[in-house]
């Protein structure tokens, strides 16, 4: 039997091309298989190729740009970030997530985890 029978045929939702499962697996490596595939044939999901995930992220992105602050700067060695480059180094984390951080005033934003991690060792020493 063809590999490919045992899966649902998806497509994308915004461009119809036609989307592959191993991709779609490969993408999302944060769950199981078997959860994926779930999903895969769920009914009521849509899914998008990489393409359009990826322009619709970039159309997140702008809104949120568009809320909050053009720049922030880095918690610990104050290099400016935009929200795009935020993204890229928190590439785990979700939108809406990404949104909270960059919004909320009071949230630390770091430049790469290195940042992060030497922020609260310092700070913790300076606890002591
Ligand atoms: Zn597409
Ligand atoms: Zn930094």
């Amino acid at each position: 039997m063809d590999e490919h029978k045992k899966f649902k045929e998806r497509n994308c939702w915004a461009c119809g091309k036609r989307l592959n499962i191993y991709d779609f697996l490969s993408d999302n490596l944060e769950f199981t298989p078997e959860y994926i595939l779930k999903l895969w044939h769920a009914p009521i999901l849509e899914f998008h190729c990489c393409e359009c995930f990826k322009n619709l992220k970039i159309h997140e992105l702008k809104l949120i740009k568009n809320l909050g602050p053009e720049k922030r700067n880095c918690q610990n060695c104050n290099i400016s970030l935009d929200i795009y480059k935020f993204s890229k180094i928190y590439n785990f984390l979700k939108l809406k997530e990404l949104k909270d951080i960059w919004l909320n005033e009071n949230a630390l934003i770091f430049c790469s985890g290195y940042c992060e991690k030497y922020y609260y060792k310092i700070k913790k020493r300076k606890r002591k």
